[in-house]
């Protein structure tokens, strides 16, 4: 790279940043007030006009200016900088500056649609031409193209292979070219893909055109690759500075148990506010959430072996503040764009560090203080080894494997992190220590207390997942098998209804206390119990697990939920099990049942019974009925929505009274929409 100039910069937006965005969109700002990052001399070209008129932003960020102008004189460009940083404009402006048609490069359907929204949300003619569209699309996107008619043309690099497609681009002028996600071009990369090298043809197919490459995450050798790959000549380079300093970095190591153990009050210090839990395998991301769930915290799953329309309300649950934690695996976060995330918990060894850096890095997007907590196990190697052991392509393992002997050492290691993942990507800095993170001194306030340990470690019993199973598992409701570590001489079968039965009323225990479920009964204690089944005090010390003061406190309670499970109540669970669980609500409210009922019948929190309900009204599948929801409260929401719109949750909850819950609010809202969509169908 000798020769070229790489300017350094920091990013960050700043709450000025923000404020003069909502200034200006709310008028208070005249026109010609510019900024003071834009130079004089420029300010007569347009430029700025241009960002006001097209994007309606005030102003440029950090470097976006230059950057923009060196594209629109036809240099090449290499940009990398944080996702969220605004890279997109530094094509989408110098394009329509230049005039004709911008092709965009992008690998992943989703990051197309979403790119191609926003531009047509700002009066742009788009097309885009990828797998998921119909091939009447496509044609109809070349007709558009030929004609003239596009300002911007999404492909996946794919089509480039196609026979005939570069040289009917080369029938109109291009703008230019954008690479977005370029770092894949890279085997050095951690997401290399094969079709990306299909683009080191375009320089070849268009030597005239400027061609702008951007990445978040490039190593040094990986920015090497991509200029080289795309035979850039001369090309504008800014590289952002990697030092994140509103994150800490917060790693460390953990058995099975106090893994969870960490996560509860982590979770719980982190209450009110949006957390992403990273889990490495779907059979965790489920597990994860039920442990959460009896913890008495509401979380939600997001997985690719999800069904669709689950997969998006959970998104879209967590992106409205309903539900404040999600747990999923790397599918997710990919163009999800929330600012105020204040932590993103790994609950394994990511891949690499650019893997890391691009997941934690979805924490303080806003700019404010986030934390960003990889929890660790030794067990974790023998995942990733497992993964690395797949790959078919002798020199991509062992780049693999390389890359997770990085991330390895960064996990073990005692220096500065957020120096390690700078020193990583090629800076130097100028500093030692950080001072926010764990290495430098930080510690949150929930790791530095005490873990309590317990004698029998019901996470490590229940949990034990590994080998890790090759193919996705799914959670099913049933019951877990795990083997009692005390076996009686007599080992009959649990009873699988009495311990589902027994769990429930042991979660509701749980949760009117406010402590561990095992606080209340441990696992064994609860298995031993279905085995014996006492039916007085006498018998029910005998249980081991069980001494004076546990028979004192809930002896009559479990002696109690031992004969109910006797008669009604078991019943109703034996129905119910292969159910769905909206078919299984459904029932139990055809049954006259309130949502505390179902919720304790079907082991769930009222919170979880709601919104099925809420989707079951939404669907159309069932009414909303006035006694679900507080005295007068429907009027005042739908007051609330008509002004406020149904799209967000929390700015309804804002102009309602405070006595109006967010279920009142959810029920009413699915009400709103069932009735919206059926007048759109009549009309
Ligand atoms: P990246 O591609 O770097 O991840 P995007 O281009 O998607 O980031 O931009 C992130 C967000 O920043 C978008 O919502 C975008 O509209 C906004 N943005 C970009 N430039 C500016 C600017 N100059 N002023 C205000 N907001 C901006
Ligand atoms: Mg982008
Ligand atoms: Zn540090």
């Amino acid at each position: 790279m000798t020769g070229l100039r790489v300017r350094r910069g920091h990013w960050m937006p700043t709450s000025a940043d923000k404020l003069e965005e909502a200034r200006h969109r709310s008028g208070d700002v005249p026109h010609s007030s510019g900024s003071l990052l834009l130079t004089t001399s420029h300010k007569s070209d347009g430029l700025a006009e241009l960002l006001r008129s097209v994007f309606g932003f005030a102003r440029f960020r950090a470097n976006q200016e230059a950057v923009c102008r060196a594209a629109i004189g036809g240099r090449d460009l290499l940009l990398v900088m944080p996702t969220g940083a605004g890279k997109s404009l530094c094509y989408q402006l110098p394009a329509i500056a230049r005039g004709g048609t911008a092709l965009v490069i992008s690998p992943l359907i989703a990051l197309m649609e979403d790119q191609a929204a926003k531009l047509d949300a700002l009066g742009r003619r788009v097309a885009r031409i990828h797998s998921g569209l119909d091939r009447s699309v496509a044609r109809q996107a070349c007709v558009d193209y030929l004609a003239g008619n596009l300002q911007f043309l999404f492909i996946a690099p794919e089509r480039l292979r196609v026979p005939g497609f570069a040289e009917m681009l080369a029938k109109r002028k291009l703008a230019l070219i954008a690479i977005d996600e370029a770092h894949c071009i890279s085997q050095w990369g951690h997401e290399f893909r094969p079709d990306y090298r299909q683009l080191s043809r375009l320089r070849t197919s268009f030597p005239k055109l400027p061609i702008a490459a951007f990445t978040a995450s490039a190593t040094r050798q990986v920015r090497h690759d991509i200029l080289k790959q795309l035979q850039m000549r001369d090309p504008h380079l800014y590289i952002a500075s990697f030092h994140r300093q509103n994150l800490r970095y917060i790693v460390q190591e953990c058995e099975a148990r106090t893994q969870m153990e960490l996560l509860v009050p982590a979770l719980r210090h982190y209450a009110g506010e949006s957390v992403i839990v990273y889990s490495p395998t779907i059979r965790r991301v489920e597990e994860t959430v039920e442990y959460l769930e009896e913890s008495g915290i509401a979380a939600v799953p997001y997985h690719a072996k999800m069904e669709t329309p689950m997969r998006r309300q959970n998104q879209e649950r967590w992106m409205s503040d309903e539900v404040r934690v999600l747990v999923g695996t790397i599918a997710f976060g990919l163009g999800i764009n929330k600012p105020a995330v204040r932590a993103v918990i790994h609950l394994s060894l990511p891949q690499s560090i650019e893997q890391y850096y691009q997941e934690a890095g979805r924490a303080g997007r806003d700019g404010r203080q986030a934390d960003c907590v990889l929890l660790w196990q030794k067990r974790d190697h023998v995942l990733l080894e497992y993964f690395i052991g797949k790959i078919s392509d002798d020199a991509e393992r062992e780049r693999a494997s390389g890359r997770k002997r990085v991330i390895s050492r960064f996990a073990d290691s005692r220096g500065c992190r957020h120096r390690q993942i700078c020193v990583h990507f090629g800076e130097t800095p100028k500093w030692e220590s950080c001072g926010s993170c764990d290495n430098c001194g930080a510690k949150p306030e929930w790791l530095k207390k005490e873990i309590v340990t317990v004698a029998e470690p019901k996470v490590a019993t229940r949990k034990s997942s590994f080998p890790p199973t090759p193919s996705p598992s799914f959670y099913t409701p049933q019951l877990r098998s795990e083997k009692p570590r005390v076996r009686d001489s007599a080992p009959a079968e649990a009873d699988p209804v009495l311990a589902e039965y027994l769990r429930e009323w042991r979660r509701n225990m749980a949760r009117e206390n406010k402590v561990p479920a095992y606080i209340i009964l441990h696992d064994s204690t609860l298995e031993e119990l279905c085995r014996r089944r006492p039916s007085n005090s006498a018998e029910l010390k005998q249980v081991p697990g069980i001494g004076e003061k546990k028979a004192d406190v809930y002896g009559a309670e479990i002696l109690q939920a031992l004969r109910n499970c006797g008669d009604g109540a078991r019943a109703t669970q034996t129905v119910t099990r292969e159910a769905s669980p909206a078919e299984q609500t459904l029932r139990l409210l055809h049954e006259g049942r309130s949502f505390e009922e179902i919720g304790r019948i079907r082991a769930r929190q009222v919170s979880t019974i709601v919104c099925t309900v809420a989707s079951l009204i939404e669907t159309g599948q069932i009414k909303l009925d006035a006694k679900w929801i507080s005295p007068d409260a429907q009027p005042l929401i739908e007051a609330a929505c008509l002004k406020q719109g149904v799209e967000r949750l929390k700015d309804i909850k804002e102009a309602v009274p405070p006595y109006v819950s967010f279920e009142d609010i959810r029920l009413v809202v699915a009400h709103l929409r069932a009735e919206n969509r059926v007048r759109a169908k009549t009309a």
